[in-house]
């Protein structure tokens, strides 16, 4: 049988680098695509070599050109963190709305299935809680935060007419923060900003009291739910998260105490629109695939620090 190929938009980026190294592995043949308008050619070179992978640098809101056979899109590209998207507002509505557009022409084209990377952010401030995927949402379209949540909750919407018109098979995953090796240490979120403050001992920026809420999961549980529902036929959305809810405060004493160092706390203004509370009910995922994190904050903090101490170097 020919290898699986598997088109990940966003390749070289957090998530979609750590999903190119899980399809490899998995024995399949990994089209990357990415601009590196925040991903990193770092986080995909030691794949280069491999027969199984192969990287061409694109913009995915432009049209999507692949000349081969394709199995499976999955399409991981945007902006992912509040100051990247902040920063690049209008990148990121055109590759919700066009990479999207892009990506499920490709899909269509190829009888591809086809998996969206959306996001919690979908559920805005929300006003249920813990958040079920049946929650349509309480977003403020025209806030800072907009850019980035109206243009996933349009791509779902266009997922969602691809599947209903043109009878694509689609996933849509809502992806809760997540953590871990590979994320920038300047991308502005709070663990790798956490940690680039306790690694050069300044005190810990908790935005607002701090008691706002969020719920972390570690990289390796989050690409192991992706990689079962890509293989599994749902076509609807899926929440995929660590439901283990904690205040920033509480987050960051954990972190403190963790790295026993002398750093302290200091409060700094609360951004636009940052959503008061977060946390993922997870049950659709735990019966259409069993699947729940495994990794404890403690462990995956652990691992996070040390991967950022070997490789984030002086900032
Ligand atoms: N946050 C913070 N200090 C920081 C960075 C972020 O207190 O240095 C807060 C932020 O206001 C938010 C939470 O941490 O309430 C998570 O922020 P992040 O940017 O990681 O992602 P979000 O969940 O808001 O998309």
């Amino acid at each position: 049988m020919n290898k699986r190929v598997t088109v990940v938009t966003g390749g070289a980026g957090f998530l979609g680098s750590h999903l190119c190294d899980k399809l490899v592995k998995e024995g399949f043949k990994v089209i990357c695509l990415d601009n590196f308008i925040t991903g990193n050619l770092k986080n995909i070179r030691h794949l280069l070599g491999s027969n199984n992978f192969r990287f061409i640098e694109h913009n995915v809101s432009k049209y999507i050109d692949i000349g081969e056979p394709v199995d499976y899109v999955l399409h991981f590209a945007s902006p992912a963190s509040p100051v990247d998207y902040m920063k690049f507002p209008i990148q990121t509505l055109k590759v919700g709305s066009l990479g999207t557009h892009n990506a499920l022409g490709l899909a269509l084209k190829k009888k591809a299935i086809f998996m969206l990377a959306s996001t919690s952010e979908v559920y805005g401030d929300p006003l249920v809680h813990p958040q079920p995927e049946d929650y349509w949402g309480n977003v403020n379209p025209i806030g800072l935060r907009g850019c980035y949540d109206e243009s996933k909750r349009f791509a779902e919407a266009l997922t969602m007419a691809y599947h209903r018109v043109h009878k694509i098979d689609i996933r849509i995953i809502r992806i809760f923060n997540t953590y871990g090796p590979r994320m920038r240490i300047d991308d502005g979120r709070v663990i790798p900003n956490f940690i680039y403050q306790l690694l050069n001992n300044q005190p810990l920026t908790v935005y607002g009291k701090g008691k706002q809420t969020r719920s972390f999961c570690y990289i390796s549980d989050l690409i192991e739910g992706i990689y079962k529902l890509m293989l599994k036929p749902v076509n609807e959305p899926v929440n995929l998260g660590n439901p283990n809810e904690f205040t920033v405060l509480e987050l960051a004493k954990i972190m403190l105490k963790l790295n026993g160092t002398k750093s302290k706390i200091v409060f700094k203004p609360l951004p636009e629109d940052d959503p008061r509370q977060r946390q993922p009910d997870i049950r659709k995922a735990k019966k259409i695939i069993n699947w729940k994190p495994k990794v404890e904050l403690k462990e995956g903090l652990l691992k996070t620090v040390e991967w950022f101490r070997d490789n984030s170097g002086s900032h």
